[in-house]
């Protein structure tokens, strides 16, 4: 049965509240699947991994999801889909939808329930999903900082998003959201979609984005609560030169103005950069040495 005509037997009415915009054919989920790890699908194989799916909506990336990866945990807000996805995924038995808000749960003990196999083997977690475009950043910034064990976290973002999380230091997309992610993982754009491809059809075309997270990471957790900091600061006040909007964070003998201005002349050649020109590599570096 097609999931449209689901949709309809249900009586089931998109709400603009969850961000439900869904895919309408299955040829995109079906890309974005067998794109979201580094997987070889060509041996007609199934990755050993976990997929966790935020926001399965009527199930169409779910089913593409679990025809290639060992086991599927979709989280879904709406109860009013939960029939639905019951129904429309009926026939795979490596998938379990959840029933509850992906901003409230606690990610480990979630994802820790579904990472082990029968013989005890644990699988890599990987994160696929078309993100409702009203908590993108939010969900981007949970997935990071509460669980340390993504391999790949694969989302479809609105294309100006998604520009913005792939950008380079001194693009004019770049902000806090880039440098904060290039923390942990590299970020880059797999292809566009059109917003023909939804329905409804939203007022903008959105983007995949996949990120691959850093195995073993770059930074310690202390580096990243540290340079996390220093980002948000520099990024707080985008037309301040970086001295000035780094002066209330700054601390120990970088608390004035004349020695962190000496110290950034230092470092990067001119005591006037922005934030924006910054890479997570001298954000970090900063971080090690203003904040003690
Ligand atoms: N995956 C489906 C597709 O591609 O057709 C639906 C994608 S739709 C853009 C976003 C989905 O996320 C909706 O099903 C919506 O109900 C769900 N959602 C919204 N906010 C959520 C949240 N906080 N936690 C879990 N799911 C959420």
């Amino acid at each position: 049965m097609s999931d449209n005509f689901l949709l309809e037997k249900y009586n089931f009415k998109m709400q603009k509240k969850y961000g439900q915009n869904f895919l309408t054919s299955a040829q995109i989920p079906s890309r974005i699947a067998a794109n979201c790890t580094d997987f070889d699908f060509s041996s007609g194989n199934c990755a050993e991994s976990l997929i966790l799916e935020i926001g399965p909506g009527a199930g169409i990336l779910t089913k593409e999801l679990a025809k290639r990866f060992y086991y599927v945990l979709a989280v879904e807000i709406d109860e009013e889909l939960i029939p639905i996805l019951s129904e429309s995924l009926s026939e795979f038995k490596n998938i379990t939808v959840v029933n509850c808000d992906i901003m409230k749960e606690e990610l480990a003990s979630l994802l820790d329930k579904y990472r082990r196999k029968e013989n005890g083997e644990v699988l890599p977690v990987s994160v696929c999903a078309n993100l409702p475009y009203y908590i993108t950043t939010p969900v981007l910034m949970k997935l990071l900082e509460e669980y340390g064990s993504f391999s790949f976290i694969t989302v479809m973002v609105q294309k100006e998003v998604a520009r913005r999380l792939c950008s380079k230091p001194g693009e004019s997309d770049y902000g806090a959201i880039t440098a904060a992610i290039g923390l942990y993982g590299k970020a880059e754009k797999l292809f566009d979609v059109s917003a023909g491809n939804f329905n409804p059809k939203p007022k903008v075309d959105s983007s995949v984005v996949k990120i691959s997270i850093y195995d073993p990471p770059r930074y310690t957790s202390e580096q990243i609560k540290k340079t996390s900091k220093v980002i948000k600061a520099a990024f707080s006040m985008r037309r301040k030169t970086l001295v000035n909007a780094l002066l209330g964070v700054s601390s120990g003998q970088y608390s004035s103005k004349e020695t962190l201005s000496e110290l950034i002349e230092k470092k990067f050649g001119n005591k006037n950069i922005r934030g924006e020109e910054l890479s997570v590599e001298q954000f970090a570096l900063l971080a090690d040495i203003i904040l003690q």
